[in-house]
């Protein structure tokens, strides 16, 4: 029997896949400490908790509005009125199943077969393999120097072929935001040349060190190609709920990726949406909580990471994020990668997945605890001098390369 040529190009999401196989590793009693994931430690807020708990007792788990329940989207033009500082209506809301059903959607409302899709590198691990689902040519922006791109790098991808623009600020893998300068030229670019642009904003509301996240709305002269999306995931920590969203001035997009869900998923689990409500309704220090936990998790990490001679790592300014260079120990990032994690059972993950090899992220999501134990043995395993066996785990580990 054969497959679809699409099955057959599609690739498994890597960092999917490296969770089930450090999970695999725990439940076998490996003692790995997990620097690659990409979902906050923090136990689900007890107002999401309440709320799913109140729904399942209702014992009414029926289908949803295709396009989200009206008390949701109510919830998300709040948010969005704080976040962004614009009003919006329902009709400019779709509520998805996770900020990753949202992006789709709106490729597959916006990108015909053979239209070009600009994202920079590095990007988000799922960009590519979404644009080639719909049919699209994903173009990749390289910077050509650190890791952002300019408006010079991007203007020259840019073609009549050019339908879409994604950017994810701030950035994952890198945690890096771009300047306001950056962002104005790019909604001007859009709006000249009739692009839409996406704005992933997933972790937006988790900036440091006094960032303040740019909104793409705000230098939009006609606001009706741009879509931003964000959602619980990592503002709460509800991974697991999966619900995120799409806010549009343009109300035939949004009415659009609706029928997308009605055709697919039907619509979102309505147990799932009272939870993703209950967090937007319930107390919401606990953002400030766990972007206050982050940062000083960061701040842990880059202490850790200044041991280590030869790598390199610009201060992220937000996400759980950070991209480290290690191309002076390994150009190859999946070897460096598997290295660590056979030698000294740390988990971290390859640069190459995000399209630039040469880096490893490292992610500070994980207890303060097991930063600093990953980055003993990180740092044991690429010291030369560090001749002494370490004890990993109950064990004692001897170098061997
Ligand atoms: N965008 C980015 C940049 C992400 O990192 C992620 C999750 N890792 C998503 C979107 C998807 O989020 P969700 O879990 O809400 O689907």
């Amino acid at each position: 029997m054969e497959l679809s040529n699409l099955a057959n190009i599609i690739g498994d999401s890597p960092t999917l896949k490296l969770n089930a196989k450090v999970a695999a590793l725990k439940k076998d009693g490996q003692p790995i400490v997990h620097l690659g994931g990409g979902e906050p430690e923090f136990p689900a807020p007890s107002a999401a908790v309440e709320a799913l708990v109140k729904k399942a007792q209702s014992r009414k788990i029926k289908y949803s509005p295709a396009s989200g329940t009206p008390e949701l989207k109510k919830a998300v033009t709040k948010f969005t009125k704080n976040v962004y500082g614009i009003d919006l209506e329902n009709k400019n809301v779709v509520i998805s199943v996770g900020a990753k059903q949202a992006i789709f959607d709106f490729l597959l409302c916006t990108v015909n077969p053979g239209d070009e899709v600009i994202y920079p590198v590095p990007y988000w691990v799922s960009y590519p393999e979404m644009i080639k689902l719909v049919g699209g040519v994903p173009i990749e922006v390289r910077p050509s120097k650190g890791l952002q791109i300019s408006l010079e790098d991007l203007l020259k991808k840019v073609t009549p072929k050019t339908k879409a623009i994604m950017i994810n600020v701030p950035n994952n893998p890198s945690g890096l935001m771009y300047p306001e300068s950056f962002v104005k030229s790019i909604v001007e670019l859009c709006e000249q040349k009739n692009i839409w642009l996406l704005t992933d904003d997933i972790y937006n509301c988790l900036v440091f060190d006094n960032n303040k996240f740019t909104s793409p709305f705000k230098y939009a002269k006609n606001p009706q190609n741009i879509l931003a999306v964000n959602g619980v995931s990592k503002l709460y920590g509800l991974t697991g709920l999966r619900i995120g969203w799409g806010v549009s001035y343009n109300t035939e997009l949004i009415a659009a990726m609706g029928r997308m869900q009605a055709q697919t998923t039907s619509c979102n689990s309505s147990l799932c949406e009272a939870g993703a409500l209950g967090a937007l309704e319930g107390d919401q220090g606990v953002i400030e909580d766990l972007r206050k936990n982050l940062e000083h998790n960061r701040n842990v990490l880059l202490g850790e990471l200044a041991k280590i001679k030869d790598i390199e790592v610009i201060t992220p300014q937000g996400t759980f994020y950070s991209f480290v260079n290690i191309s002076k120990y390994n150009k190859n990032s999946m070897a460096f990668a598997e290295f660590l994690l056979d030698k000294v059972m740390l988990s971290v993950v390859p640069g190459a997945n995000f399209g630039m090899d040469g880096y490893v992220r490292i992610s500070y999501c994980a207890s303060e605890e097991n930063i600093r134990e990953g980055l003993r043995r990180m740092l044991w395993a690429l010291d030369k001098n560090a001749t002494e066996p370490i004890e990993i785990g109950g064990k004692l580990v001897k170098k061997d390369w």
